[in-house]
């Protein structure tokens, strides 16, 4: 299988079906809130062109050469999504590509990772005025099924699941714990509610219900946990009769809204030692793990160290397409009550970014890595 390394959106969008996985990763700054600006919050975010994203000094730090001599603060993306664009935008750079490899029976992952309040939700599920990359999708795999329905059956069906402290759970059926198992098929939740979808217009309140039943935290009653990964499944089959045969094709869509990213990235030995092992996302940290596997090449990825990249192991890799969007806040402020500046920033510089291969030389991606494999010696302790 080839893997295509930091592709360029123009090479995929011309073949978007063609063998070999693909990573792309991409950054989605969102817009300053008003509780934000009101408490005094500046952007510290600057979006230099297409792909380049640089963290700057507060308001400071404009000279674009001078920014790009500050090591560790300058980050390439696929593509760069500045604060102005549309959840439409989002879609169709981000998204729109795999769902067409979906209707060829290709499965895709898309991810929204990110600090909790940098936008994943919003990102993912969206709200009723403006809906994120789930509706969108289904909305796009409806038309797309209404232009080709002639030529054959189609039907989509939709499972909503939770990776919340390594127990899966039904979000369209809250309940009892799903057991993963596996059968010909790949790694199956048992019991999970397939929800057969034939309209765009049902899927927004079934989408926000499902998100309601997400787990929350003890300690922060109305908020949905920041340790909670959201799952949507979107699996489109196609039947048809070729002259005397019957053609199937199935296709699985993963869009998923992961944890916060703040509390499983250690990126140094002082942190690493302050996380205790209940804060450690396993599921988290297997997901940069296999991530980085694929990106690098390796011929064995660690799907089975935790349940998402269990439930993932059929849409991550392989002749899998794979989208990470790095959702980013524009401002430091939320975090700089710590009172530790220098440490701050950099932290959030790293929790930032996720691994991609156009940071491979990037000092600070070495200093991820290294925190990663730090981390799992640290989980393997613990175990
Ligand atoms: P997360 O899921 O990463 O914790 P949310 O998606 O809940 O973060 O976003 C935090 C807040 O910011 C929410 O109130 C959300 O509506 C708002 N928000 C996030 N991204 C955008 C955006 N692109 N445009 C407008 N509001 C946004
Ligand atoms: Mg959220």
């Amino acid at each position: 299988e080839r893997i295509v390394q930091g592709g360029d959106l123009e090479a995929v969008s011309e073949n978007p079906s063609s063998g070999g996985s693909r990573i792309l990763v991409f950054v989605r700054l969102r817009p300053t809130a008003k509780k934000e600006e009101e408490a005094g919050s500046r952007c510290c975010v600057k979006i230099m062109n297409k792909r380049d994203v640089y963290l700057t000094e507060f308001g400071s730090e404009n000279d674009y050469l001078r920014l790009k001599r500050l090591r560790g603060r300058h980050f390439t993306f696929d593509a760069s999504l500045p604060d102005t664009t549309t959840q439409q935008e989002v879609y169709n750079t981000t998204t729109s590509e795999l769902l067409e490899a979906v209707l060829q029976g290709r499965n895709g992952s898309v991810f929204c990772y990110g600090a909790t309040g940098a936008g994943k939700t919003y990102t993912m599920l969206g709200t009723i005025d403006n809906p994120g990359v789930m509706v969108l999708a289904i909305k796009d795999l409806f038309s797309k099924i209404r232009q080709r329905s002639c030529d054959g059956d189609h039907t989509v069906h939709l499972s909503y699941l939770e990776v919340y402290n390594e127990t899966v759970r039904d979000l369209l059926s809250p309940g009892r714990p799903l057991v993963l198992r596996e059968d010909k098929q790949g790694i199956v939740a048992s019991g999970l509610t397939q929800y057969r979808a034939y309209s765009t217009d049902e899927v927004m309140a079934l989408l926000q219900q499902g998100n309601q039943n997400r787990t929350t935290e003890p300690t922060r009653a109305n908020e949905t946990s920041s340790r909670s990964h959201a799952i949507l499944q979107v699996i489109a089959e196609y039947h048809a009769r070729e002259g005397t045969n019957i053609v199937t094709r199935v296709g699985k869509l993963s869009l998923i809204d992961l944890a916060g990213s703040e509390r499983s990235l250690a990126t140094d030995q002082r942190t690493l030692r302050s996380i205790e092992g209940a804060n450690i996302n396993r599921s988290l940290l297997a997901l940069s793990s296999c991530i980085n596997a694929l990106v690098e090449g390796k011929k064995h990825i660690p799907y089975r160290n935790s349940k998402l990249t269990q439930l993932l192991k059929d849409s991550l890799g392989g002749a899998c397409n794979t989208v990470m969007i790095a959702n980013i806040s524009p401002s430091h402020l939320q975090f700089a009550q710590q009172n530790e500046k220098r440490r701050t920033r950099s932290t959030i510089l790293k929790g930032n970014c996720f691994n991609t291969p156009d940071h491979k030389k990037d000092e600070t991606v070495r200093e991820l890595q290294r925190a990663v494999k730090s981390l799992e010696a640290e989980m393997e302790r613990l175990k």
